[in-house]
């Protein structure tokens, strides 16, 4: 396939952009080029007016949350998790996670996310994985394991060896699976739901097969000091003293951190997911971005959870990192290819995922085509900022993910959008009622 006459931006090189044509060939990149003319039988896919750019990359989500959106507003972290999330995610059955995970990865792709690292729940893993092989986004993902009390309804707490044991079940399944697009993580949720026991549990499990880290770290101030009540240090130490840091780990948040927390992080080599959108609506706090990346710590952006954001979008995410900082560090303080750049290739870093991120030959080809349909990246000018700042998921109009195009002209090819908005609703209505939100 020729995708033809686009703005490319390869991001292999900051600030770069030229008018050219991108060959696949299978499920990589073949060649860049300024003018490659198309070959006998190949397909083209038009880009004229548009961008095209490497898929992005979100380093943190939930979708299994889908169902709770716009149901859970006004709440700082420990009550939401506890009067909104955990009785949501105990309320769900198979079928509620199904529908939730095709809503969410469907508007994932839409949005022109072609890989994510998600946390599920405590029940129905194989649903999610199932979703992401259908839909055909890159996925990383892991059942999020629970084994200590502060409020979290008795069917999310399970038995330390047991949910361990499942999650071993769990990748040894999917990990490889859907020609090589979904990866298994060790998801515990965070210090406070889990023991000792389990986070070690975890890091053995993870490092006997390697798979991926995912926890959330300093997230909230009251959960910070909680924490260092519970173990007399800060989170991301504590964390690293049970062995959870290094190349394999990406901590969501990294908001409240001791001033030699970011010396270790940068030390490990410990990925941290960059999630302003959420951090904002629960009045988390700002993690410190430029100084995060001023450290050498890899970074990577993510939406979190649809009730706590309220979207996936990657625009949302871009235009606050490029925009948020400003108020600490003046109006320099992140430009728009940096965030390009954390949305695309330094997150598939942080994800582990090698030859993702650019535009460049034997690369895999993950890759969006924008079009100028958001009218606030008219007029043109700089390619990065018209994304980042005036971008939006309607500007979305091809994605591929692995060669494939799951995307065209806005319409997703590998679900029935109306079934699963439908079913979405269906599930969710339910869901708040059972919970007596209705
Ligand atoms: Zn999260």
């Amino acid at each position: 396939m020729l995708i033809q006459g686009g703005t490319l931006l390869p991001l292999t090189e900051k600030g770069r952009s030229f008018a050219g044509d991108v060959r696949l060939a299978g499920n990589r990149i073949s060649e860049v080029g300024e003018h490659l003319p198309p070959q006998r039988g190949e397909a083209v896919l038009d880009a004229r007016d548009c961008y095209v750019l490497p898929g992005f990359v979100q380093t943190h989500v939930h979708v299994v949350q889908s169902l709770a959106r716009h149901r859970a507003d006004g709440l700082e972290l420990l009550d939401w998790l506890s009067q909104r999330i955990w009785p949501y995610e105990a309320a769900l059955d198979v079928e509620d996670v199904a529908a939730a995970a095709r809503l969410g990865i469907a508007e994932l792709l839409t949005g022109g996310t072609t890989s994510a690292l998600d946390m599920g729940t405590t029940h129905s893993q194989d649903a999610i994985f199932q979703a992401a092989e259908q839909l055909g986004i890159r996925f990383i993902s892991g059942k999020c394991h629970m084994d200590d009390g502060l409020g979290a309804p008795e069917r999310l707490c399970e038995d330390t060896g047991a949910s361990l044991a499942e999650a071993e079940e769990l990748g040894r399944r999917w990990h490889g699976a859907g020609g090589g697009r979904l990866r298994y993580a060790v998801a515990p949720r965070f210090v406070l739901s889990c023991t000792p026991a389990l986070m070690k549990g975890a890091v053995a499990l993870a490092r006997r097969h390697g798979w991926l880290l995912h926890t959330h770290t300093s997230e909230n101030h009251r959960e910070t000091e909680l924490v260092r009540q519970r173990t007399g240090t800060g989170n991301v130490t504590y964390l690293s003293e049970l062995g959870i840091g290094g190349q394999d780990t990406v901590l969501a948040h990294c908001i409240h951190l001791d001033e030699d927390e970011y010396a270790l992080l940068a030390e490990e080599g410990t990925g941290v997911a960059h999630c302003p959108g959420a951090n904002l609506k629960l009045a988390s706090g700002v993690a410190d971005l430029p100084r995060l990346l001023a450290a050498g710590i890899r970074v990577g952006l993510g939406a979190d959870g649809p009730p706590c954001n309220n979207r996936l979008s990657i625009f949302h995410e871009m235009a606050l990192a490029g925009t948020l900082h400003n108020l600490r560090h003046g109006a320099t303080a992140i430009d728009p290819w940096t965030v390009l750049e954390l949305a695309t290739w330094r997150g598939a870093q942080v994800l582990g995922l090698e030859q993702v991120g650019q535009l460049a030959p034997g690369w895999l080809a993950d890759i969006v085509v924008l079009g100028h349909d958001a009218w606030a990246m008219e007029p043109g000018g700089d390619p990065a900022a018209a994304i980042v700042f005036g971008g939006g998921p309607e500007a979305v109009r091809h994605v591929i993910v692995d060669g494939q195009v799951v995307v065209r002209d806005r319409r997703l090819l590998t679900g029935d959008t109306a079934e699963i908005r439908r079913r979405a609703r269906t599930r969710a209505q339910r869901v708040a009622a059972k919970l007596g939100w209705i």
